[in-house]
């Protein structure tokens, strides 16, 4: 169950009303740059979170792989992401799936940030960061060794 507020007014520049805005992660935790989380909605009872992401000019997230599952809508912004071995531009409203074991990494454009919704399980593993054999592996493809950020 959620004990969030039934109404909660959005306010200018992608914030909400009663949400914070967070550090991504554990500062040292993991590599990443210029990146604030938001938790829009947690309910143990929808078994989900709704998260909002917004990545800064040139700033990326960290680059991972886990069994959980991420469902991706572009909201503000550009960029690129890295889902398995495909990388692509990605703009407000498209939609990005991240299945089970997908090395992903988000990329926000050099001249603007990225924003995005991400929904995630409440109960989930932790994100595995790529050792040197999966570093090995990914950049056997030029592009995406040109895309990684580690
Ligand atoms: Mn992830």
């Amino acid at each position: 169950m959620s004990d969030a507020p039934h109404f909660r007014k959005a306010a200018p520049g992608f914030r909400w009303q009663g949400v914070n805005v967070l550090e991504y992660k554990p500062e040292g935790s993991a590599p990443f740059r210029n990146i604030t989380r938001q938790l829009l909605f947690g309910s143990t009872d929808l078994a989900c979170e709704l998260r909002y992401f917004e990545i800064a000019p040139g700033g990326h997230s960290t680059l991972e792989c886990h069994e959980h599952e991420h469902a991706v809508m572009i909201l503000n912004g550009s960029g690129a992401c890295l889902v398995g071995r495909e990388l692509r531009s990605v703009s407000a409203h498209d939609l990005v799936a991240i299945p089970a074991h997908a090395w992903h990494q988000f990329r926000a454009s050099e001249g603007g940030p990225l924003g995005f919704l991400c929904m995630v399980n409440v109960d989930r593993d932790r994100p595995r960061l790529p050792d040197a054999s999966d570093l090995e592996s990914l950049r056997s493809n030029p592009v995406i060794a040109a895309f990684i950020r580690t």
